[in-house]
């Protein structure tokens, strides 16, 4: 049995899976928001709120203020769908063919705009502020950093910060919370080989840069595997291979790329420094050059233990049972919490029935809407334990 939300929930439950629904029907890739963010803002005009448009192209902002000064709590939702077919079954599937809410994010957004309304109807407890932050594209490139360039932790300057990712692995009402690292560090790297092309049959006049390419792609999982301390978490994977365009030819090039997954700032130096280093070398032994090339990510996303409290008490007082998870998934919701002190939360929402879960990002991803409710109170009482102590 889930815990009851608060009666205000309630009342709204089925205007916001209607918001969600609609959301879903309609998905916008990251920076291309603009149906979205426009019934963001019209739903919070609606509320009664004066919504801010247009920051980072698409972002949508709005202010709740209480009577009394105190702290500012930015609550976040991100809102971009992923360039997916969906392939579910659901009476709102997705009307844009290669479109898909395969994250949730349609969710985020649905419930923060609900818990907007409630909170602008409770005002009048406030000690503070809450600062209302609907993101474009945390899929990718990432909105969040653009949102904070465009001053979003500003005027009223925010104090804390708090996001959820319902998640379709966590049984329904089951809360994953706890401070420090809780997602990882998602860089990229490229790792470019410059041969000597030639005949297939007479290898030993050129230069391969193939053979350099398949023995380095196991060398570098050495990196994890031998150099990094065990205790220090850390992810390599190669996922994209180009070389090569004719069986008769050994060519003169090859390029693969893929993700480096860390939580701690040292740990992504060290395995950057190692790569840079064992990349050249490692290529020089077999008579070619190699090139590594790093793209820094989103940051590693670190909870506070502070406003971490804030989300345990409400996890406690609500009953909802707790789990312990962290992924080596990357959330560009770190960048605030580099800035100022937040957490991040996972709220379970797999659905009822077994056989229709599935990862994140799949085609047949779907989640229960159960959570929707327990969501909504969830930021609630976050923000009752900020803002409105005695
Ligand atoms: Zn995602
Ligand atoms: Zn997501």
């Amino acid at each position: 049995m889930l815990p009851t939300a608060r009666p205000e929930v309630q009342a709204l439950i089925e205007e916001v899976i209607a918001l969600r629904r609609d959301f879903h029907r309609h998905p916008e890739l990251g920076f291309e928001e603009v149906r979205t963010s426009a019934k963001v803002a019209q739903f919070l005009r609606e509320s009664g709120l004066e919504p801010r448009e247009g920051i980072a192209k698409t972002g949508v902002c709005a202010l709740i203020e209480g009577p009394v000064d105190g702290p500012t709590l930015m609550l976040r939702a991100d809102m971009d769908a992923l360039p997916i077919l969906e392939e579910t079954d659901l009476e709102f599937a997705s009307q844009v063919p290669g479109k898909m809410h395969a994250c949730g994010h349609d969710l985020h957004t649905a419930i923060l705009l609900g818990t907007a309304r409630i909170l602008q109807g409770m005002k009048a407890r406030l000690k503070g502020r809450v600062k209302l932050i609907f993101q474009p594209a945390e899929e990718g490139p990432g909105g969040a950093w653009p949102m904070i360039e465009q001053g979003i932790l500003q005027n009223p300057k925010v104090d804390y910060a708090l996001g959820l990712h319902l998640w379709s692995d966590l049984p329904c009402g089951h809360v994953a919370i706890q401070s420090g690292p809780v997602m990882a560090a998602a860089d990229t790297f490229q790792v470019l080989i410059h041969g000597k092309g030639g005949h297939a049959a007479y290898p030993h006049e050129s230069a391969d840069p193939i053979v350099a390419a398949a023995a380095l792609i196991g060398a570098m999982q050495t990196v994890i595997s031998r150099r990094t301390n065990p205790f220090d978490t850390a992810v390599l994977s190669v996922t994209q291979i180009r070389g090569g365009s004719a069986d008769n030819v050994i060519p003169e090039r090859v390029e693969f790329s893929g993700t480096i997954r860390s939580f701690q700032q040292p740990v992504r130096d060290f395995l950057v420094a190692q790569l840079q280093e064992m990349v050249p070398n490692f290529c020089k032994a077999y008579g070619v050059e190699g090139e590594f090339h790093f793209h820094q990510g989103y940051p590693p996303l670190i909870n506070h233990p502070v406003p971490t409290g804030w989300v345990e008490q409400a996890v406690k007082k609500l009953g909802l049972p707790r789990a312990v998870q962290a992924t080596m998934g990357g959330e560009d919701m770190a960048y605030y919490l580099q800035e100022v002190p937040g957490a991040f939360f996972f709220l379970g929402a797999a659905p009822a029935a077994k056989e229709r879960t599935f990862p994140h990002h799949h085609p047949k991803f779907q989640l229960d809407e159960r959570a929707v409710p327990l969501a909504m109170e969830l930021f609630l009482r976050c923000v009752e334990e900020c803002l409105c102590t005695e």
